[in-house]
């Protein structure tokens, strides 16, 4: 299959309503600027020159690209602070089962890609959640039948269990001890099809072909895309090394978005190594690499202190490199290379023993980057002043999707300390936000309407005591992603900081966050329109 030649080239017209002219200086006239910095918060203009914010207030100068900003807000460039931008552009083409309601409807879209795909492609599908049907059942092997004996796998939404058919079992090595993780037996001893953590990662996923280069080209354009139409100009991407340098950073100079990627690997001793050796650029750079210590709460494998409430004797599972009891050893081989170890934490047991890990590294080696503690969903009441000073690199649309099954996950009274922003904020933590797409949309105004509103995806009220104020949110969106990403001169517009800008069509600090929250009109990336909706 080829390339699709629109998008070969960044400056053929084909393209869209992408543009890249880059050279020519560009002011916005008679908009709102929200700075986001202290000492001139709002502002009429803004002048972009050199990549650069020139001047702010300032009219335009000869030879300008003027831009008339009335009824537009200008904010500083949105950044996504943890998101899966290669896996993501994938996900676009596989097949999406988070509208499924029901297990006819599931065994239906099985059915319909099975007739539509080739005879020796795999059927990869995401997005199912069993708290979307009615009785909540775990599917099993036997919804897949549909897909006779092609090799099937569906991830649950989290990414943290699947579930596959008879083709991919025979395929796997059930035998394999696992570093934190499960493969589900009936009762005579057979296994389901259901796979949890581990069993997904290091029996299932490896299996699973790549695709050729040239499709994983256009998905991370596709991606690129996205988040330009999503108002967001740099991303903290988790990406595999081998992504990262053979897909993104050859692409880089003509995808309109800044990467600052953080490897996803378990054999993270040599990818540390060959990260060393990548290129650092505006555009592109290796800032940090991820283990994981737990699961999810959907999949009843996030680290609690206590047990689940729907679920006794079970308190999640340590996983991964924390599993193997190697996490230091990890932390300060990272932070020696002079990354930022990024520390997958969600529920509050796998918050503390992070938090612990965070304390000896940074003891260790006090001028590496900072660590940063991803998801930190619960936080045990005690723990939360350990926070101060910790990046908290979290999800605000997380919140509104696992509205829904915390209170039966945890019982409602261990629900104060779920997704506790404002908590965090007053304890003195940094809050970096995030979407964790494909897991949850890349949309972070979406994002922010989940914090600021504190309003679940079923648009029911979650631990309001929790909520954030719009500039609280913004910030999380802007400053607080850039200093989690190492991103100096980002994430507030201050002469001589990086021209990086996200116009909307409303006041994020104003504007009615329930029924009508701002629209992205255009994405402005280095002193370049890389997004514009009117065009
Ligand atoms: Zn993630």
């Amino acid at each position: 299959m080829g390339e699709d030649p629109a998008m070969t080239s960044r400056y053929r017209p084909a393209f869209g309503p992408y543009t890249r002219a880059v050279n020519d200086p560009i002011v916005i006239e008679d908009a709102l600027v929200v700075t986001g910095a202290v000492d001139r918060p709002r502002a009429a203009a803004v002048r972009v020159a050199d990549g650069r914010i020139a001047a702010i207030g300032a009219p335009a100068e000869r030879g300008d690209r003027r831009v008339d900003g009335r009824g537009l807000v200008v904010v500083p460039g949105l950044i996504d602070a943890h998101a899966h931008l290669t896996l993501g552009g994938r996900a676009l083409g596989e097949l999406d089962l988070s509208d499924v309601r029901s297990r006819e409807e599931f065994e239906a879209a099985i059915a319909r890609r099975h007739r539509e795909l080739p005879a020796d492609a795999w059927l990869v599908a995401r997005g199912w959640s069993e708290a979307n049907w009615p009785g909540q059942a775990l599917p099993d092997r036997t919804w897949l039948a549909a897909a006779g004996a092609r090799p099937a796998v569906c991830h649950r939404m989290d990414l943290h269990a699947a579930i596959v058919n008879d083709a991919v079992l025979s395929r796997c090595d059930l035998a394999r001890p696992l570093a934190g993780g499960r493969v589900h037996r009936d009762a005579g001893g057979a296994p389901t099809g259901l796979m949890v953590e581990a069993a997904v990662w290091e029996l299932v996923n490896p299996l699973v072909p790549d695709p050729p280069p040239a499709l994983a080209r256009q998905a991370a354009r596709r991606a690129v895309r996205l988040a330009n139409e999503n108002g967001l100009v740099a991303v903290g991407a988790m990406e595999r090394l081998r992504d990262a340098a053979e897909i993104i950073l050859p692409l880089c100079p003509e995808l309109p978005l800044r990467w600052r990627v953080t490897l996803l690997e378990r054999d993270w001793a040599p990818a540390i190594a060959a990260a060393a050796h990548l290129p650092r650029d505006p555009m592109f750079e290796v800032i940090g690499a991820k283990a994981f210590i737990d699961g999810t709460l959907g999949s009843r494998t996030a680290l609690m202190l206590d047990d689940y409430a729907d679920d006794p004797g079970n308190r999640g599972t340590l996983v991964d490199i924390a599993a193997d009891g190697r996490l230091d050893e990890w932390a300060g081989a990272v932070s020696a290379a002079g990354l930022s170890p990024s520390m997958h934490a969600i529920g509050d047991a796998a918050v503390r023993i992070a938090l612990d890990a965070h304390e000896r590294v940074q003891r260790r080696h006090p001028h590496a980057p900072a660590p940063r503690i991803e998801h930190v969903q619960h936080v045990a009441p005690e723990d939360l002043p350990r926070l101060r000073g910790v990046i908290a690199s979290m999800q605000p649309l997380h919140r509104a999707l696992d509205a829904r099954v915390a209170a039966t996950r945890l019982g409602s009274a261990r629900c104060a300390g779920t997704f506790a922003f404002r908590s965090i904020l007053r304890c003195g933590g940094l809050l970096a936000f995030g979407s964790d797409w494909p897991v949850a949309a890349l949309d972070p105004i979406a994002g922010m309407r989940a914090a600021i509103t504190g309003l679940s995806v079923e648009g029911a009220p979650f631990e309001p005591q929790e909520r954030l104020r719009p500039a609280e949110a913004l910030r999380a969106y802007t400053a607080g992603a850039a200093s989690a990403l190492g991103m100096h001169g980002h994430g507030a517009i201050e002469p001589g900081s990086a021209g990086d800008l996200t116009i909307l069509d409303a006041d994020p600090l104003g504007c009615d966050w329930v029924r009508r929250p701002p629209r992205v009109v255009m994405t402005i990336v280095g002193g370049a329109i890389v997004w514009d909706a009117r065009a």
